[in-house]
Order: structure tokens, then sequence, then C-alpha cells
């Protein structure tokens, strides 16, 4: 996107200061937008009458007085637009309509491997985003946002080299979307969506820091910093499955290298394992399950441990205080308010929890330590989804967004490439 020439004051970081604040529930009225953007009440006036006549706020009910004329309330119209998310996963995926405040209108869970390309992937999806879209307005829709299970260029919308997505490397994910919709596209790693969706739904406040761990069959995670996902220079910033933690060259990732966090403690490490388990007859529980399917699922031994079976206890606790280790030298490095786990790991009962906080708390430094929240998310099913819209969300009503297409009216009376861009 064009940068655009300063100001003395800048109109649009007004604008967007405004209805940020609304949006974020921060401020209600236009003597409350006063004092926390420290701006004069002529400023506010023109913004706040501005972001009306976008159809961003309006007017609501009237707020109690404080001596004097009581001020009228503002709110955020979340109805005014639409976005339509999609978070994959390595054999389903969950795709999502939500309003502006990324509230869920409609949400479906599919079963659909991403190894199936992404030609195919985006054929389907496509399907159940015109179904999504059936009961509204199409002109409504604001954006389309997609989360992938691999390293994603932000910048580009495009995957690198993802080692569960044959055939997804460099795919031009924004250009197909934004062809078929002409809408704005953003393209995110799964984690940093999950880590967003859980962060505001949280209530995270704007000056506090959270890494989110995603710990199912891969292992990813997603850092916020002051309320904003923190992708780094290119997008890889929190992709630590692949960090190596082992120094011998003996477990194969399914990266293609050796020792890597996910080849040790990720849900299809431990599913590896346990079929050797059973082969070497330590889990009666676990040969039962590989006796009448076939198979064992990173799901089975969740199951495992809500049973008690030794065996998937072990593993379970043994995952957790690998993945612990690793974040309490992040919780050194980057001094996070809370550090959330999600996936499926904390799915089966508390063990996973319990043994990868103690291994945090006992690693870490103590003034790193001292105040630090280790918990499950609270986000289920939909927290990547929610997250996508998010971020859409806060990217079209950014101020160099504003700047782009707030003359023309709508989002959609500018070409989506210029409001994708540089952010
Ligand atoms: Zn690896």
């Amino acid at each position: 996107m064009s940068r655009r020439p300063p100001t003395a004051i800048d109109q649009y970081e007004a604008l967007a200061t405004v209805v940020r604040l609304v949006r974020r529930g921060r401020a209600r009225t236009r003597p409350e937008l006063g004092a926390a953007a420290l701006l004069g009440r002529t400023v506010i006036s023109q913004r706040v009458e501005e972001a009306i006549s976008l159809g961003l706020l309006e007017d609501a009910d009237v707020a109690p007085s404080s001596g004097g004329r009581a001020p009228r309330r503002l709110r955020f119209r979340s109805e005014e637009g639409l976005v339509l998310s999609a978070v994959l996963g390595a054999a389903a995926l969950d795709v999502a309509v939500t309003d502006l405040d990324a509230r869920v209108l409609d949400h479906r869970h599919l079963e659909w491997p991403v190894a199936h390309g992404p030609e195919r992937t985006f054929d389907f999806l496509d399907e159940y985003f015109a179904e999504l879209l059936k009961a509204h307005d199409p002109a409504q829709l604001w954006a389309v946002v997609i989360g992938v299970p691999g390293p994603v260029e932000f910048a580009t919308g495009r995957p690198s080299q993802p080692p569960i997505m044959p055939g997804w490397d460099g795919y031009d994910i924004r250009g197909r979307m934004q062809r078929r919709h002409g809408v704005p596209v953003w393209v995110d790693n799964d984690a940093n969506l999950l880590a967003l969706g859980e962060a505001r739904s949280t209530g995270l406040d704007d000056d506090q820091h959270m890494i989110y761990v995603k710990a199912g069959t891969g292992i990813g995670a997603g850092v916020v910093s002051r309320g904003r996902v923190h992708r780094g220079s290119k997008g890889a910033a929190g992709d630590i499955g692949h960090a190596r933690v082992l120094e011998d060259n003996s477990v194969m990732c399914r990266c293609g290298r050796t020792g890597c966090l996910e080849a040790l403690a990720g849900g299809w490490a431990l599913a590896r394992d346990a079929v050797t388990a059973v082969h070497e007859g330590r889990s009666r529980y676990l040969a039962d399950i590989h006796r009448a399917t076939g198979e064992i699922t990173p799901a089975d031994i969740g199951r495992g441990v809500v049973a008690g079976d030794a065996w998937c206890l072990t593993a379970v606790a043994r995952a957790a205080e690998r993945i612990g280790s690793l974040m309490a030298a992040l919780v050194n490095f980057y001094n996070p308010d809370c550090v959330v786990f999600g996936g499926g790991a904390v799915a089966g009962g508390d063990t996973f929890l319990r043994v990868a906080d103690h291994t945090v708390r006992s690693r870490a430094l103590p003034l790193a330590a001292a105040d630090l929240t280790v918990r499950a998310a609270v986000t289920g099913d939909t927290g990547g989804v929610v997250g996508g819209a998010h971020l859409a969300v806060d990217m079209l009503l950014s101020a160099d967004a504003l700047a782009a297409w707030a003359p023309g009216g709508r989002p959609s009376a500018v070409e989506p490439d210029r409001l994708v861009a540089g952010v």
C-alpha cells in the first residue's frame, strides 16, 4: 500500500483510533474517547461523525450523567460487514462467517485432508463459503482469511515449504481467493490465528504479552505482543515445532530433519511410539485399540490418559516436559504474561497441563515466572476462525487501510491489493 503524505494531525490515525477504542470497549462516549485518545473535542467530534457516516459507529443509549448533559453512548456497528474465515488442519478444516466483532454467525467443521492440495481444497472451500453467505447480503463481504498448518510468508500470503502440505509450497492463496471473491484476503499460520482469537476472546490487555502453544498432532506457537500478533520479519515467528531439541540423528521428523520438538512430543510422534509400545506388549489398553482399528491416533492416547493407562500417562507427561522445557527458555527470552496451551494435548485430562506448567515454572528465571499464568486455552474449535476475523477487521480498520477505502465509503470500493499489503 502506498504511504500517505504526513499531515500535522493525521485524520486517518485519529479515525482509526476512535473506531478501535469503541470497538474494543475501551471508550464508549465522546468524552471518554477524548480522554483515551488524548485528542481535542473538535477532532473527536469530527472523527466520530466520519465513523458514523461510514456506518462504523452509531449513537446508542444515553450514558449516566456525571453532572451536566448526559453523553450519548457510541456503538460499533459490527453488522456493517462480514468476514469469511477458514482454518485448515492436516485432516479437517473449520469455516465460518462472522460479523465485524468476530462473532461467529455460522460455522462448519469438515473432514478434509490438506494433502489434497490447494486447487481441490479451494474448490471445496468455495462451496461452503457460498453456503455460509446464503443467509446474508454478499455485498457485505469485507474480507476472507485463510489459516494454514505451516509457515506462511505473511506479506505475500504464500505458504513456505510447509512440511505437511504437499503441493502448497509457494502457492498464491491470496491471488486465488481475491480473484474469486473480490475482497482483500489474508493468509496466516493457524497458531497465529488461534493466538489472536484467544487473546481477544479472553480480553488480553493491549500492554500484555502471550505465547499460545498449539500442541496437537503437530506443534506450533503464536506470539502476541501488546495485543498484536508478532510475526517477525517474514511471518515465521513462533514456529517452535521444528526447533531441534535432541542432538542425535536417531529421530526423524516429518519435515525431513532430525531431533525436532515435534518428532519427540507431537501427537503424531506419540502415535508412532504407541505402535512400538503395542508391539512390545507395554500397553494392553492400546493393544485392544490397535487390534480393533489397525492404528493408534493421538486422540486414542488422550483417551488412554483419561482411562489411566500407564504407558499413555508416561508418554503424555514426557511430551509435556519436553514442550515445557523449550517453553521455559522462551519464557526467559520473551517474558510473557501468560502461556496458553491449546490443541489435542490439553483435551485429554489435566496431566499435560500440570506437567507443562510445573516444567515451565521450575526451569524459568524467577523474575520471568513470577506473575506468569500457564493455562489451557478457553477458545475451542472456533478459536482460529475467530482470530482470523479479528485479523481482517484490524487490518481493514487500520489508519492506512481507512485512508485507502474511507473516501470511497466502503472497502469494496477499492482494489483488494491496495488494502492487503504493508499494514
Ligand atoms: Zn521437523
